[in-house]
């Protein structure tokens, strides 16, 4: 099942909110003019500044939605530990699972034998949590059989400062393959809407120059671009 990412809503002029928001602070403006007059240079400039000054919370007016759909329970899991955001998952208590929809890791797809096995336990698995329900078990306890590869949805909304830290965090190659992945679809979605404010975001090897791992990968990034590949 492929992954699925769609930028739902976001801030209107995401990179211009968090610029205004910047020369109310450091000009003598009254709020009516803050956004008044405010340049491509300007807006480049605010931000640049926040950005070099460690002044984030600015970054914190631009909010972006995503829709997300075919990551696995494990990716959901490593998803929500990020406090700073908001969340919506599709419930299993209410919506039952029809079909057995698996994520498979990379490692799997390319072994055939445990493929076979990982396929023919997930489906052992989807076979028995039908008959629990088929026997009257309430889906919210059928469905405490179900594998950590189990599909699911989610909506999460978060601003642009959590997602600098997220980004940091989860496209770094010590992430996991799939949570990665995610990561990076939804940088790609949100340099969209927000160039300048995601001018410059990813893991600590590419925006701080250095890695702050205990075990570093020794493959740091030298590129925007190599983030963005996936590779
Ligand atoms: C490679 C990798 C391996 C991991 N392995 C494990 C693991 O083995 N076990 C495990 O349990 N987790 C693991 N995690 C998850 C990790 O510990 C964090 O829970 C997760 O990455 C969310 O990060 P966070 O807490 O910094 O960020 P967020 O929750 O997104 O919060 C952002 C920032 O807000 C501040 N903040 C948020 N809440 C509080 C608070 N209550 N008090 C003070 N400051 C707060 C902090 O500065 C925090 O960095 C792993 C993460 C990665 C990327």
């Amino acid at each position: 099942m492929p992954i699925s990412v769609l930028l739902l809503a976001n801030t209107p002029e995401p990179d211009r909110t968090v610029a205004a928001a910047a020369r109310l602070c450091y000009s003598d403006v009254s709020v009516v003019e803050i956004a008044e007059g405010l340049k491509g240079e300007d807006v480049s400039r605010f931000i640049g500044h926040l950005r070099s000054s460690g002044h984030f919370s600015p970054f914190e007016h631009a909010v972006f939605t995503f829709a997300i759909d075919g990551i696995s329970r494990v990716c959901s899991h490593q998803l929500v530990r990020h406090r700073m955001a908001s969340y919506s998952q599709q419930s299993q208590r209410y919506v039952p699972m029809e079909e057995p929809e698996m994520i498979t890791p990379p490692s799997l797809s390319s072994n055939p034998e445990a493929l076979a096995l990982f396929t023919k336990v997930a489906a052992e698995t989807h076979d028995a949590y039908g008959k629990m329900i088929g026997s009257g078990i309430p889906a919210e306890d059928a469905r405490y059989i179900l594998p950590h590869g189990w599909a699911t949805k989610m909506v999460v909304t978060m601003n642009a400062r959590e997602l600098h830290h997220f980004f940091s965090m989860r496209l770094c190659r010590r992430a996991q393959w799939e949570i990665r992945d995610l990561a990076r679809r939804m940088l790609i979605l949100a340099r969209e809407k927000a160039p300048v404010l995601f001018s410059l975001a990813g893991p600590d090897c590419l925006t701080k120059g250095r890695c702050f791992e205990s075990r570093p990968c020794g493959k740091p990034f030298s590129s925007m671009e190599e983030v963005l590949s996936g590779c």
